[in-house]
């Protein structure tokens, strides 16, 4: 696996899904997020803090070295990827960087043993000390920015924002391969080959989580790069807009398309 960025991305978003229907999500998921954002903030209320035009950094003694170059791609890539989902965020977007897996996966709640590089969760993202996944000899900043996990969390929240939590983790996932893609041309599961047919709409829908991990996340780049090169990213940018309404994906696709989400998924080569 050239890179290790699995985000864990909100059980509990799938579980406001089973509780409420779309349209009560969309209206009671921001608040809930504001809630359990002020939570995590506190947890690292004693971090060292740094501020660049659009960002929060929060940070440890140990990294400070690596506060410029986070801010910098941070910053490099803001525009990019608001212009593309057509969405800026109202406030200045904290990243935590945490000094160990471990504390990391503590304050959110995640099972041991799961290191994610970065998580984006109820507005916040978390990643991990450049100094933990970056060897000495390796040139940091390439590889900090081109394989890192800045690009891909901040698409997260996005998408997060505009859809207020009513989206499939496969679609968002998507998206933020999608956006590493066209920032920095890096492709996911490049040479990773499917042993049986690619995966339909309906085991990205239901089964994401437990599907091959590797092959699943290929699939939602494959199917979210075949909408934005099939009907272009406005069609992306009005369907993120429809959820945010409390939309399924399913009824978007098909207003903005007049395609059925599932054959067209069907129709992406694998
Ligand atoms: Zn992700």
């Amino acid at each position: 696996m050239k890179k290790k960025n699995i985000t864990i991305i909100i059980l509990l978003i799938f579980l406001f899904g089973l509780i409420f229907n779309n349209k009560l999500m969309s209206f009671a998921y921001p608040v809930y997020k504001n809630i359990a954002k002020t939570k995590i903030e506190n947890n690292v209320k004693n971090y060292k803090t740094a501020y660049s035009k659009h960002f929060i950094i929060k940070y440890t003694d140990s990294d400070s070295k690596y506060v410029d170059l986070i801010i910098e791609t941070a910053e490099k890539h803001y525009y990019d990827v608001v212009n593309d989902l057509g969405y800026m965020p109202t406030d200045k977007t904290m990243i935590i960087v945490y000094p160990t897996p471990y504390k990391m996966n503590r304050d959110f709640s995640l099972v041991k043993g799961d290191d994610a590089m970065g998580i984006y969760l109820v507005g916040i993202i978390s990643i991990q000390s450049p100094a933990l996944w970056i060897k000495p000899g390796q040139n940091l900043k390439e590889v900090f920015e081109k394989e890192g996990p800045v690009v891909h969390e901040f698409t997260h929240l996005i998408v997060d924002d505009i859809a207020k939590g009513n989206y499939p983790v496969w679609f968002t996932e998507g998206l933020a391969l999608l956006e590493e893609y066209r920032q920095d041309k890096y492709e996911w599961g490049e040479g990773y080959n499917y042993n049986d047919k690619p995966y339909t709409l309906k085991q990205l829908t239901d089964d994401f989580d437990t599907l091959d991990e590797m092959l699943a996340y290929k699939r939602a780049f494959q199917v979210t790069k075949a909408i934005s090169d099939k009907y272009g990213m406005s069609t992306i940018r009005s369907i993120l807009k429809d959820l945010g309404n409390g939309m399924n994906l399913k009824e978007s696709f098909y207003k903005e398309t007049g395609e059925e989400l599932d054959s067209f998924v069907l129709s992406v080569k694998g």
